[in-house]
């Protein structure tokens, strides 16, 4: 059992994408770091999610860190030993209306001045490169450098990976009580053991709200629950990740021929470390599944699940040091978009403490944009 007085030079609670990323790169850059994690790492959001790796259809906001995120899964054996299934098959967009197309040529237009190079393809072309869409899509917007990923293999990766480079991690490790000190941090856990961190990073998902409560942070977070469905397998032909204008609707194909489908979440409420798929989100998701690609209503559903991720009002995450708390470095709130992002948000949290400064424009990503507007 871990000594009360265990000090290390940071503290991570979290063992997610996060939170393993955050641990892995200070370890890299000669930290002690401590790796707390409630379950198992990689078990909630990280673990469950759809598994699309993109920058398309991303907040411009979040342009910067999702290129970096990029750097990093391009090379993520490196980083954590595995590929994770990981293809940079493309992502691709969809249109469903005049509309729906004036918003994919904007949005070509502001990312691409970002460097998101993206490319626009007409309702024929669509037709020609992709013979299984619907009649439904009027156009779409393909990103040829994004992709997919297996959540089951990346989720827990990180944390894994921080543990080989010499991090200590602890599984089944709760988080009850965290304080600020004069000389840092010192949290309790469930098990009633204690540990000190000069820094603590806070990356527990959906729960990182009541975190930062506990530390006299407080940060509204709401938690929702995407769902994911999965059918049999069928022969491989949908080869781009895909998207809609709208976001209600996200697929993909895996190479033994599942297709995973999923749709727009819902509230979370009560103890939410268990969620449950409903048969009306389903329903919602294959309803517009279908539309997009009708072969899909010749396959079986044979699974469904849910997770739960930690959702900002402003539709961004918040990544930084802490505007009232010195020390306190916040890591969550991906709204959605944190297997692709949260790697990035981890690299850019372990340069902020070892070097104070990061070279990824983050600013709109701040914790101080929240204090401004309290
Ligand atoms: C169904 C679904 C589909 C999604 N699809 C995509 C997608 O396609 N692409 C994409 O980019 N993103 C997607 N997301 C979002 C993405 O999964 C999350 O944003 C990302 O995984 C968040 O990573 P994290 O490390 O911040 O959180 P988590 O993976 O939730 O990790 C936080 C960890 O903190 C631990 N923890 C919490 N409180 C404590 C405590 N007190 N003490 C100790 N440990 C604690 C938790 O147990 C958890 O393991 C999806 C999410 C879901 C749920």
């Amino acid at each position: 059992m871990m000594a009360p007085a265990d000090r290390y030079d940071a503290i991570v609670v979290g063992g997610g994408v996060a939170g393993g990323a955050a641990a892995l790169f200070l370890v890299q850059r000669g930290k002690r770091v401590l790796l707390l994690e409630r379950d198992r790492v990689g078990a909630r959001a990280s673990g469950v999610n759809f598994g699309g790796v993109r920058q398309q259809g991303r907040d411009l906001r979040e342009i910067p860190l999702s290129h970096l995120a990029r750097r990093i899964w391009g090379d993520l054996p490196r980083h954590v030993g595995i590929d994770g299934e990981r293809l940079f098959t493309g992502h691709l967009r969809l249109a469903r209306s005049e509309a729906d197309l004036a918003v994919l040529e904007t949005y070509r237009a502001e990312a691409g001045a970002i460097g998101l190079e993206l490319e626009l393809i007409g309702r024929n072309a669509l037709r020609e490169r992709y013979p299984w869409i619907g009649p439904a899509v009027l156009g779409g917007s393909l990103c040829a450098t994004d992709g997919q990923a297996n959540p089951r293999l990346v989720g827990p990766a990180f944390a894994l990976a921080a543990a080989r480079a010499g991090a200590t991690l602890r599984e089944g490790a709760e988080v009850v009580a965290a304080e600020r000190e004069p000389d840092g941090f010192r949290v309790a856990l469930a098990d009633g053991s204690a540990a000190r961190g000069d820094v603590l990073v806070n990356a527990a998902g959906a729960w990182a709200g009541g975190l930062a409560a506990l530390l006299g942070d407080p940060i509204a977070l709401e938690p929702r629950i995407p769902q994911v469905l999965v059918t049999e397998p069928a022969r491989h032909r949908v080869e781009p990740v895909l998207g809609v204008v709208g976001g209600e609707l996200y697929l993909r194909q895996v190479q033994r021929g599942n297709l995973i489908f999923g749709t727009v979440d819902r509230l979370a409420s009560g103890d939410y470390r268990l969620t449950r798929p409903t048969p009306e989100m389903a329903r919602l998701s294959a309803g517009a599944a279908f539309s997009i690609v009708p072969e899909l209503g010749n396959l079986a559903v044979i699974r469904s699940w849910t997770g739960v991720d930690g959702y900002m009002a402003d539709g961004v995450p918040v990544i930084g040091e802490s505007a009232t708390v010195p020390g306190l470095f916040h890591g969550f709130g991906f709204c959605g978009h944190g297997f692709q992002l949260g790697p990035a948000a981890g690299y850019v949290l372990a340069e902020l403490i070892a070097t104070g400064r990061t070279e990824t424009e983050i600013g709109a990503l701040s914790p101080r944009r929240l204090a401004d507007s309290r």
